[in-house]
Order: structure tokens, then sequence, then C-alpha cells
């Protein structure tokens, strides 16, 4: 392939009607070459022949040399896609959807065709689909309805050292459809050399390595330790643009808010530069990329930019693996990620900022060193490098909540937790935790086995407190609602606030707001754009993303979609908001919060402090409820409780007995507090019974 028979060549663009159909043409021609210079193409008739001798294959190969856009292509010429799809599972939406895009131009042909992506909500397969990029978070969903994945001939789980929750709850179920299954291949494929852990894992599967291409990269460290490094970055970023004669800048920073506000003070530098330099400042490209970024957006970041002009692109760790932008020689690295991390003790998901690892430290400079020599400027010191930052990162598994993955397991009869095969097992307070709030929120009985409401809960891909919600919504009648509160805490924030322009937007915002619910108020918002025929223009003039509430349309159509299929009817609850009110209030009773100062609450169990955020709907509202149940904790400046709804405390008393009680004499206290530990030791001493079974059946 790539070799054009000359006189087809000519016939062929005689065939042409216009002119940008030829100069697609050249494209393609290009493209190919492009998949031919790629360091795995010099390999492929031996990785080929070892995937045919093998069944688990692991190949490791640096970032950039074509494991994800060609070892798909590769099964496909190779036959694979005869009788069955090829999959391959990322660990990121936006790699998924980007890659496929990619794919499917080397291809030629259309998105949805031939190539597809499946993410949570967004489904671009068809009929024809032969090579699908998925989410690890899909495949593993699929397991529910066809646990031994039989329309799949290949799977390459792709990205496997980032060791994402849902790649290694994949892993253990992989490693059973291997054993069932003959004619299925797993390959595994990782950017760092961890690859040994894999191998072993799968019992010695043979380990592929794709030689690599790199150049040197010089590491510069800071002398002392930066006091804020988002403007230390926008320095560093800067003096580069004005001092170097080429190549691309790429920053890594932690999360959306902060890639905002760097990309801001890069262009107002700029801006600066122009109008005070006297000599003529070259032009700087500035592109931010995380994973929220309207896809057109995301595109941005592969193209070429005009002749001279310097891109510089502000992302997330997305760019440390997942996708490669070539023609870059200048690494600016933060030494910080954010990471989603469970805190047993309080029972919750915190997203919070933290130091990288080494490992992930190195791949970021390897990131400026592959088509020359490049330089990365690390904004810590080198004793921070060599002392504070972990050798390598703590695999997802062992740090977060584990909710709907206990679901899923329990529902392919996983009964015993610890007997699955972890690649590293989480940590055992984690598993009993979630355990027990699956149980609180009444997924799980009393011997840890799925209810009839567990076994619902899994079927819908929401995390578990959001499933039990819309369900709630099915017992108390006002379905349609919480359908529609759900879609939209699916979606990021529909409210645009921009900098300039701060104060019209928060009374734009102001005019949605339902008094006591910031829950009734995403409702209210979603009911009025559906009153306008779900217009775009009336978006922008109410300053609210149109992207986002689209979003949240498809999702309410996914989702609706799920519940035919459970044969749950829709129901209204018409203007009677109470109950919706109490359907949030049955899922989100562990968020229970009470008043404690003017917009200060603390977590009615826990203690911690929890605030009204400017934004909610409550503030500021003459006099705040006393209860309050919120979505989620976010800790920027302080613990702000993201979506809140007042709450009656009886609610709390009839929908969490197990945390709640109608205060009557200190008896009834001491019994409700001494019921409530006897629970939870009897779930521990189920688990540990478990344990102890399974301890005895290896000695025999
Ligand atoms: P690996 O998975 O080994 O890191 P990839 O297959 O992702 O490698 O990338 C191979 C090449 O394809 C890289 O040079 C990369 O720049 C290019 N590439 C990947 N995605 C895109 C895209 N969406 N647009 C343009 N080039 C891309
Ligand atoms: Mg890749």
């Amino acid at each position: 392939d790539g070799e054009i028979d000359f006189k087809e060549d000519a016939k062929f663009k005689q065939h042409m009607k216009n002119e940008e159909a030829v100069s697609e043409f050249a494209k393609s021609k290009t493209i190919s070459q492009q998949r031919q210079c790629l360091p795995i193409y010099s390999v492929r008739e031996e990785l080929l022949q070892v995937i045919r001798e093998n069944q688990v294959i692991v190949v490791v190969g640096e970032t950039g040399s074509g494991k994800t856009t060609q070892l798909t292509q590769y099964l496909h010429e190779d036959g694979y896609t005869v009788n069955g799809i090829v999959a391959c599972t990322q660990p990121r939406r936006v790699a998924a959807m980007s890659v496929a895009k990619r794919v499917s131009e080397e291809m030629e042909t259309e998105l949805g065709e031939k190539v597809g992506y499946t993410i949570r909500f967004e489904d671009v397969t068809g009929p024809n689909t032969i090579i699908k990029y998925m989410t690890d978070g899909v495949l593993m969903h699929e397991t529910l309805r066809d646990s031994d994945l039989d329309k799949y001939r290949v799977v390459v789980m792709d990205e496997a050292h980032e060791r994402s929750l849902n790649t290694d709850v994949l892993l253990g179920i992989l490693k059973k459809v291997v054993a069932q299954r003959r004619d299925f291949k797993l390959i595994v494929t990782s950017a760092t050399l961890d690859a040994q852990k894999f191998q072993t894992f799968f019992g010695s599967a043979p380990i592929f390595e794709i030689p690599g291409r790199t150049f040197p990269v010089t590491i510069n460290y800071n002398e002392t330790p930066c006091e804020d490094y988002v403007e230390a970055a926008v320095k560093k970023a800067i003096t580069i643009h004005i001092t170097s004669t080429h190549g691309d800048i790429l920053i890594f920073m932690t999360g959306q808010d902060e890639i905002e506000a760097a990309c801001y003070a890069l262009s107002e530098r700029m801006e600066q530069l122009i109008s005070t330099s006297k000599k003529r400042v070259p032009k700087l490209l500035i592109l931010p990329i995380y994973s929220q970024l309207p896809a057109d957006l995301q595109a941005k970041i592969f193209q070429k930019a005009e002749d001279g002009v310097r891109k510089c692109i502000v992302a997330t760790n997305i760019a440390e693996t997942s996708l490669t932008v070539d023609g870059i020689l200048y690494v600016i690295d933060t030494g910080y990620c954010k990471m989603k991390v469970y805190n047993p003790k309080m029972c919750m998901d915190a997203l919070q900022v933290f130091p990288i690892s080494q490992t992930a430290a190195n791949q970021r400079a390897g990131r400026a060193g592959r088509t020359e020599p490049g330089t990365c400027y690390r904004l810590y010191t080198k004793n921070a490098y060599r002392n504070e930052m972990l050798p390598n990162p703590v695999p997802e598994i062992q740090r977060t909540n584990l909710g709907y993955v206990i679901l899923l397991l329990k529902s392919l009869q996983v009964d015993n937790l610890l007997d699955f095969d972890f690649m590293d097992p989480p940590p055992k307070d984690n598993i009993l935790n979630s355990m027990y709030q699956l149980w609180v929120l009444g997924a799980l009985n009393n011997q840890g086995r799925l209810t009839d409401l567990g076994w619902k809960m899994v079927q819908l891909p929401l995390d578990p407190p959001l499933a039990k919600m819309l369900l709630m919504g099915e017992e108390m009648e006002c379905l349609d609602e919480v359908l529609t509160i759900v879609s939209m805490l699916s979606v990021p924030s529909v409210f645009f606030r921009p900098k300039d322009r701060a104060e019209v937007s928060d009374a734009a915002r102001e005019k949605f707001s339902i008094p006591e619910s910031d829950h009734l108020t995403l409702y209210n918002v979603y009911q009025q754009w559906k009153q306008q025929q779900y217009r775009g223009d009336w978006c922008n003039d109410h300053f609210l993303h149109v992207k986002g509430l689209r979003k949240a349309r498809e999702v309410r159509t996914q989702l609706l979609e799920i519940l035919k299929t459970l044969k749950i009817p829709i129901s209204s609850c018409g203007p009677d908001t109470d109950i919706v009110k109490k359907a949030i209030c049955s899922a989100y009773f562990h968020n229970a919060a009470r008043l404690k100062g003017v917009v200060e609450y603390v977590n009615c169990r826990t203690g911690m402090p929890c605030h009204l955020h400017p934004s909610s709907a409550l503030y500021g509202m003459g006099c705040t409820p006393e209860y309050v149940v919120y979505h989620e904790l976010i800790l920027t400046t302080k613990e702000y409780m993201q979506c809140a709804t007042a709450v009656e405390p009886q609610w709390l008393a009839e929908l969490g007995p197990m945390f709640f009680y109608v205060k009557e004499s200190d008896t009834s206290m001491l019994e409700h507090k001494k019921t409530r530990k006897e629970e939870k030791t009897a779930m521990e001493e189920e688990m540990e019974n478990l344990r102890e079974a399974q301890a005895e059946a290896e000695k025999e």
C-alpha cells in the first residue's frame, strides 16, 4: 500500500470533480508516508509474527512510536477484523476521540464507519465498525452484557502503564476471557519499562520492544522552590519565545483553571511585548488542551502552525503519554498533577493537586526530544525531584473510591473481592469502606450481596449515588425531573462566566435560581432551554454554554434508552418539587451538612467544614437553610459544596436511618450509635470470614 500506479493515478485525477478532492488525495499520500516513518513500521512484520504465535503480548515503545494509531491498523491488515472487532482501550476520553479521528483519516474513511469510538454517553460507531477506540470504562461496562466479550477478536489495552482504575479491573476480567476463548487475543501496551509486571501477571507473556528513536534532553532545575508555578511557567515560556529561534513549547499544568489562567497571562504578556517592543515580536500560537475542552479546539494542537509561528501548548498530563505532538523542543514542567484520591476516613473522593512521580517527570521531559535534542525546565528543585517525588505513581485502584467497580464485580459473580485477581490489590480499608457506602445506599445487603436496587444501579453508567437518585426518582414518581438533574450533573457546569463580564453573567445566572436548591436550578435552566426549542442563541444571551446543554441533552437521551431497556416508566411530580428534593436527599444523605455560621456548614457525620459557594442559589438568600445535602465537595481555596439543596431533618432520619435519628432521649441516641456500629462490624466480619475461607482453600 502507499504505492500508486501512475496510470491509475492519472485516471483517478480525471474523475475528480473539484480541486479540493485532488488536494485531499495528495494529503492521503503524505499520510501513508507519515505512517511509514514511524518506529513501529520498521518492526511491523516481526510484531505481527509474535502476535500470530501468542495469545497475550506486551508491547513496549516510546511515546510517539505509533502504538496507538498503528497497532489496530496492522491487526486489520493482517486479517483479524474478518471475524470480529479490534478494540483499543484508552484511559482518557480525549485520547479515544482524537486517535479514532486520526486513524479514520489514515484509513480514508468517515469517522463512525469502519473506524469509530465509544466513550460514556457518546457512541460514534456503526454496524460496519471494525476498529473501535473506547475508554477502558466503556469496555468494562460492556462485560456486564457479554462477559466473554464475544464480538471482539483482539483487545489492545493501551496506556496500561497509567494503571487507571478501570484498566486494572479490566486486566483481571480479560485474564479470564483469555483463558476461556482460544480465538481471543490481548495486547497490553506500555510507554514505560514496567512491562515485566504485566508479563508476570499474564504468566510470562512475551514482551515486544519497539526500538526507540529519541534525542537527548537537557534538564534544568529551579534553584529554589517556586511560589507560583503558573506565573513562573508563563515567564519561562515568554523567555524561551524571545530568546530561541525555533521549536514549540509544551507546558504541563494540573487542570482547566490553571490552563486558562496561563493562556490568558501568556496572551496578555504577548500583547504587552508587541506594544512596547521596538523590534518585531514573533507570533506565538497559544493552545490549551484538557479533557473538557470541545473536540474541535482539541484538534487544533495537531494542526501545523503557519511558517515561523511557534506553538505553545498548555496541557494537563494528557500530553504526558496519551497524545503526541511533534515538534516540541521545550518542556516546562510544573511538577504537579491533579489526582482523584479517596479518603476512607471521610468517605469521600477529592480531586487534589499532588507532586508527580519521578517516572512521570521523566516522561514529561522526554516530550522535548522527539524530533531533535531538546530542553526541559523543571520548576522544582533537584532535591524535590530526588527526595519528595515517589519513584512511581500510585495506581488509581489503591487511592480511589471503588463503588462502581464493586457493584460491577459483584454482578459478575465475584462475591469475594479479596479473591479477585488484581495486579495490585486495593487496600482492604478501601474495599470495606466502599462496600459500606454501597450498603448505606441500599445496593448491598447485610451479606454483602447485590440487592435488587444494586442490580439496577450497575446497569446505569453512573456513580452509585447518582444511579440511586435516578432509581429513587422512579420510586417517588418524579423520574422525569430527576433524569434531567442527573444529566445536568454529568456534564461540566453550563454557566458561562467570562472574567470581564462577571457581574452581568452572575445576574443572568441568578434569574434561573430556584431558592433552596441548586439541583432544581439546573432543572429550571434545562426546562427553559427546552421551552426555547433548544435554541443556541438563547443560550448565548443568557450566559449558558450551549455545548454543555447539548451534551446534557444527549446524556438524557442515552439514560432514557437504558431506563427503557430496564422497563422503567417515566413519571413526573409536576409542581410538587419537594418530592424531587426528597429523591436527592435519599441518595446524598451521606453528604448532609448542618448550618454553623452564615454560609458555613459542617458535614453532619464527619464534622468536616464545608462552605456554600457564592454561585450557589442558596447563597445570600436572606436565611440559609439549617440542613442541606450536596453533590460533592470541591477543595479550592476552601472546601466548597458543589450543588446544594435544602432538606428537612425528618427526611434525613427517614431516608438515612443508619446515620440520622430524631432526637428523643439519650437512650435512643446511644442505641442508635450501637446499632450503627454493630452493623458495620457485621459487614467487616463477613469480609474477614471470606478472607479466611479463601486462605483455607489455598492451603488445601
Ligand atoms: P504512541 O501510541 O506510540 O505514543 P501514536 O500512535 O499515538 O504513538 O502516534 C504516532 C504518530 O501519529 C505521532 O507522530 C503523532 O504525532 C501522530 N498523531 C497521532 N494522533 C494524531 C492526530 N490526531 N493528528 C495528527 N497526528 C497525530
Ligand atoms: Mg499511545
